[in-house]
């Protein structure tokens, strides 16, 4: 074959799509109980607004944007996150002025140009949430219980939830400069990629991958132990407000966002059942976004999570989509029951149910099997003779029975 998808992107078949609804339904639902309401942004924007929202070091801005010289020469980039359309949004559309609160989810494709491997795609699917316009600590704990309830109502038990908190702009620049200098002795053992961030993102030499970074930052001083009062009493309202709501956590001081207008509680959940790219989702509070990309500053809080990940794990726990198989299969002997058949398999579906009817003019044999092949509820013979009688026999394909019924009132044995 000349085309196949290209690397890192995977089609999402028709017998996969099911269960991908059947869990995007659940998680809206459980959004909708929270009264968050879906926005819907671009999938392109500006490369500008990544590069100022996300941030020039991260690796995201670094290598893994799709970007792109449109046709009047703009530089357009596939969105590689939402919290930042949905922010642009939010400025651009004066969200805030008709509510305190704006409390938003969102569920698509993101692109990042990341080394495919399993649980790691080029354009993947995210849902997430944001709450702008609120600074205490109850918001945080609803985001963070929020994503806790969409897997527990997905039935995943085997997560774990760390938190942490970053600071702010008082208290953490003083921690910085004091793991700077920790950082600056033992400079020369750590990896290259943690010494080109000793000067501009120390605390995200905390969270280096490299076993050996690692090793050598175990006994450096933690941002938990530098927080000021506010931060403190903040981080401890949002771990009993935690504890209250009966979600399990621990405490991983070096959890740690790079950029500089996180602020306060970030969190992230994985899960023992995937493999090494064990990320479930990850969030936590930016008070200073908003005022950063050009808005009134606004305190504001959220989280993205994967939905090939989560559906990695419910694929392996056998996770059963609702239901979307046809209910009847009309079988039609001759070419005169075909015409009914056709007709009253548009009426039955105008009531709302899901029929099936031959379209390749097969045998009533090979319909019969089809039928079968497609584990409809029902089906039903009609030829010549059961037209003129006006009854035929409809067969339970399941329970293996069968009963004589009026064709005119077909939609009452359907229900
Ligand atoms: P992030 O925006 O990097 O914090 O990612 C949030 C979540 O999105 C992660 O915890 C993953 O579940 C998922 N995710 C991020 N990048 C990818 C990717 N390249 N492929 C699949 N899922 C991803």
């Amino acid at each position: 074959m000349n085309y196949r998808a290209i690397k890192g992107t995977k089609d999402i078949l028709p017998s996969e799509t099911s269960r991908w609804q059947s869990v995007e339904q659940i998680i809206r639902d459980v959004f909708h109980r929270f009264n968050y309401k879906e926005i819907r942004t671009p999938i392109f924007e500006s490369t500008a607004l990544f590069a100022r929202s996300i941030g020039e070091l991260t690796d995201i801005v670094g290598k893994e944007m799709y970007t792109f010289q449109d046709r009047s020469g703009d530089s357009v980039t596939l969105r590689p996150e939402g919290t930042a359309s949905v922010m642009r949004s939010y400025i651009q559309n004066n969200l805030g002025e008709a509510q305190p609160l704006v409390k938003v989810y969102y569920l698509g494709p993101m692109f990042r140009q990341e080394r495919p491997q399993a649980g790691r795609l080029r354009q993947f699917h995210q849902f997430g949430a944001e709450a702008t316009g609120s600074p205490t600590a109850e918001t945080d704990a609803e985001i963070i219980a929020l994503a806790i309830e969409i897997y527990r109502r997905l039935g995943i038990t085997n997560y774990a939830l760390k938190i942490n908190s970053v600071g702010d702009e008082e208290c953490r620049p003083r921690y910085k400069e004091i793991l700077r200098a920790e950082l600056k002795k033992i400079s020369d053992k750590l990896s290259p990629e943690s010494q080109k961030r000793i000067d501009q993102n120390p605390m995200r030499v905390l969270d280096s991958k490299d076993e050996r970074d690692q090793g050598l930052t175990a006994h450096l001083p933690l941002i938990v132990d530098y927080l000021n009062e506010e931060c403190a009493t903040h981080f401890q309202k949002v771990k009993s407000l935690l504890t209250a709501y009966g979600i399990p956590f621990t405490v991983d001081g070096r959890l740690v966002r790079g950029l500089d207008y996180y602020t306060k509680t970030a969190f992230e959940i994985t899960s023992t059942e995937l493999g090494s790219q064990d990320a479930l989702a990850g969030g936590g509070r930016y008070d200073l976004l908003v005022k950063e990309l050009g808005g009134k500053s606004t305190p504001s809080v959220g989280f993205a999570a994967g939905m090939e990940r989560l559906m990695m794990i419910l694929e392996k726990k056998g996770f059963a989509p609702s239901d979307n198989t046809p209910t009847l299969f009309i079988a039609v002997a001759d070419e005169s029951a075909r015409e009914w058949g056709l007709k009253t398999a548009m009426h039955l579906r105008s009531k709302g149910f899901k029929i099936e009817i031959d379209l390749l003019q097969r045998s009533l044999k090979s319909q019969m099997k089809e039928a079968d092949r497609q584990q409809t509820k029902f089906a039903i013979v009609v030829g010549s003779t059961e037209l003129a009688n006006g009854k035929a026999l409809l067969k339970d394909l399941s329970k293996h029975t069968q009963q004589e019924v009026s064709l005119d009132s077909l939609h009452q044995f359907l229900q």
